[in-house]
């Protein structure tokens, strides 16, 4: 069955798109902890981020990298914090969330609720 990213990936579900290369796309969290609460996928339909083959593990890590340096630069916080959770979406995913404190990364906390306008203006910011 294909999950909620897959949909993402082949545009039957849209979303708001932050950067995207030929390998790796990279969009808000639905739900965020934090504005500029950024998900990084791999186009590959892999469910467990260890067992993408070497190229597309370091491909997605190295466009992270490139994508939090850029959140870094827009989003006022002390660190962009990187998590791999996958507990919920069945495909390979690396969570970008900046961050003032660890608190930030508290995933049981109530996500903030973003409009359309809000998501839109934080895409204003940080998309490329
Ligand atoms: P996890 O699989 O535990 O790492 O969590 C999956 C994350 O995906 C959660 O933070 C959700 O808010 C987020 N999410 C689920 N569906 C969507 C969607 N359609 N667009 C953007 N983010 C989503």
């Amino acid at each position: 069955m294909s999950s909620v990213f897959s949909k993402i990936i082949s545009g039957d579900i849209s979303c708001y798109k932050v950067a995207e290369d030929e390998y790796n796309l990279a969009f808000l969290d639905i739900n965020p902890l934090k504005e500029g609460h950024t998900l990084v996928i791999p186009k590959k339909n892999i469910d467990y981020i260890f067992d993408l083959d070497n190229d597309s593990y370091m491909s997605l890590w190295f466009f992270a990298k490139k994508t939090a340096d850029n959140i870094y630069k827009k989003i006022k916080c002390k660190r962009v914090a990187i998590v791999v959770l996958g507990l919920e979406v069945p495909h390979a995913h690396i969570h970008l969330i900046p961050i003032e404190s660890e608190k930030d990364l508290d995933f049981n906390k109530e996500r903030l609720s973003f409009s359309d306008f809000d998501f839109k203006n934080t895409l204003s910011l940080i998309s490329k």
